[in-house]
């Protein structure tokens, strides 16, 4: 099967690769397999790719080991940062181009994903521009001494992303990895592998010497699992669910117990307090759970209102939801398209008759949208309880529910009632309550009157089962870096 493949787009034709990107090239995978990516917007195949498999992990993992002993190490801090900064204005230059590619395998509208783009590249100058900004300290113990600290790079680093920001999740990975002087074997989702091998071609024009960023097209169970539990990768980054997470820190405890950082699952709780403005509100609940059909793991799902506002809530939201243009990617209105996937459509249509099962009021929504391709209706469930699964459990999916409380305090209990803690938002006009509220729940993020405003410079993870470590911001640099102390006895004159 070739390697590059024109494929059109309803707005544009462009040259796909399909390879596995190893050493700068793209090449077939070692068992010869493909796979075919589909688009969720018609549930039709739109190309199939080059798949790699353990083999492949290997060879890449090779790759990225010498390129990490050789050209690599020699580059200075602040040419890394050059060529981070080229590759942010290569995407910038394609972003017709990567929004359609988005727009095709993901789902997502295009303007979303022009906004994706930006975000990428936004991301990439950011830690272009901390390349060389990355050192120790020097430490006064005694007279006798000088000891310093150098940050050092970790090494190989696996990482391993999810579908729902396929371009996105790349440049957060590897903005940090790259600053810091790390090569990379990283593995794209199998539902979204296109825009990744686009932009390792771009990652090739912009310079980077072979071997420092490797793209694997693959599946969980084979190419995730290898990179997991392999014993020369010494640090592996993880997106996705909190299931498959526990499997990656296992796999690294059982092998050479790499540096592991995780980004979960979440069950968000968005607070509404009586004095909020309203109107503002639930523009920004509408943002936190149907943002990107629902497929964020910080998705505002559980709407907790206060009783006194709660049926004029409920009647404002219900007919803001409606409002919300649910269709075809490519057309210049739509703000939410397909879920990615006939598993995700599945998942979340289960979830749905659960709720409906279990007793709760469909508000709106509740449906299948349409009669062809991955369409779910934005659903608001009322009248639930704190033991419905669809309370409990992270949904993926334009999905939320609507609680009711009666005290601030009875608000953060219901709100902390989750492992989960990755996101929260409280709405109000206090800034006394803000504070104390936020202050209160246990969560890596929480939005004070907005909701879902990530930004590159600041750092995003999560408290409990949500996750391990912060990605963004300088926090990042961190998770890249192994610090060194450095003890020189100074010898008498
Ligand atoms: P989702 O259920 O939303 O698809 P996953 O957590 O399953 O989320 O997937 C996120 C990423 O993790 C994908 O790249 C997927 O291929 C990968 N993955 C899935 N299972 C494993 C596994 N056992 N080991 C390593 N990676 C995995």
């Amino acid at each position: 099967m070739a390697l590059f493949q024109s494929i059109k787009t309803p707005v544009l034709t462009y040259e796909q690769p399909l390879g596995l990107f190893i050493n700068n090239e793209f090449i077939k995978g070692v068992a010869g397999r493909t796979f075919e990516t589909i688009n969720p917007h018609n549930e039709k195949p739109i190309v199939a790719v080059h798949e790699g498999a353990e083999e492949d992990v290997n060879i890449a993992v090779k790759a990225a080991r010498t390129a990490l002993n050789g050209e690599w190490k020699t580059i200075t801090p602040s040419e890394r940062g050059r060529l981070l900064l080229r590759l942010a204005d290569f995407l910038e230059r394609d972003i017709e181009t990567l929004a359609a590619i988005e727009a095709l395998d993901n789902g997502k509208s295009v303007t979303m994903a022009k906004g994706d783009v930006n975000n990428s590249a936004g991301c990439l100058r950011y830690y272009g521009g901390w390349s060389d900004k990355i050192y120790g300290q020097t430490i006064d113990t005694d007279s006798n001494s000088l000891t310093y600290t150098r940050h050092e790079p970790v090494g190989v680093c696996g990482q391993i992303i999810p579908w729902n920001f396929p371009l996105l999740m790349f440049a957060w990975k590897i903005g940090p990895a790259l600053a810091t002087g790390n090569t990379i074997v990283i593995k794209t989702a199998e539902q979204t592998p296109l825009s990744a091998l686009y932009v390792a071609k771009l990652i090739k024009e912009a310079g980077f010497p072979p071997g420092v960023v490797n793209v694997i097209s693959g599946f969980g169970r084979t190419a995730g699992a290898a990179i997991a539990s392999h014993m020369d990768i010494d640090k592996v980054a993880f997106t996705g669910s909190t299931l498959v997470g526990r499997h990656i820190m296992k796999a690294a405890a059982d092998s050479n117990l790499k540096k592991v950082t995780l980004e979960l699952g979440g069950k968000s709780p968005n607070i509404i307090l009586p004095d909020a403005n309203l109107e503002d509100a639930i523009e920004w609940v509408n943002l936190g759970i149907f943002f990107n059909h629902g497929q964020c793991c910080c998705a505002g799902s559980r709407i907790l209102v206060h009783e006194d506002i709660y049926h004029k809530f409920l009647e404002l939201f219900k007919k803001r939801t409606e409002q919300n243009k649910v269709g075809d990617p490519f057309h210049s209105e739509t703000f939410q398209g397909p879920q990615v996937s006939q598993l995700q459509y599945d998942r979340i249509m289960g979830y749905i008759k659960d709720g409906k099962g279990a007793g709760a009021t469909v508000v709106t929504g509740g449906d299948r949208h349409g009669s062809e391709g991955y369409y779910i209706q934005p659903t608001i469930f009322a009248d639930v309880d704190e033991n419905m699964t669809i309370v409990k459990e992270e949904i993926f999916g334009p999905v939320c529910t609507v609680q009711k409380f009666s005290t601030e305090e009875e608000a953060i209990r219901v709100a902390n009632s989750t492992n989960y803690g990755l996101a929260a938002a409280v709405h109000t006009t206090n800034i006394n309550t803000a504070i104390r509220v936020s202050n209160a729940v246990k969560a890596g993020t929480v939005w004070v009157n907005n909701y879902n405003t990530l930004h590159y410079q600041m750092p995003f993870g999560g408290f409990k089962e949500s996750g391990i470590g912060r990605e963004l911001g300088s926090y990042a640099l961190e998770n890249y870096t192994e610090v060194k102390t450095v003890r020189v006895h100074l010898q008498k004159s």
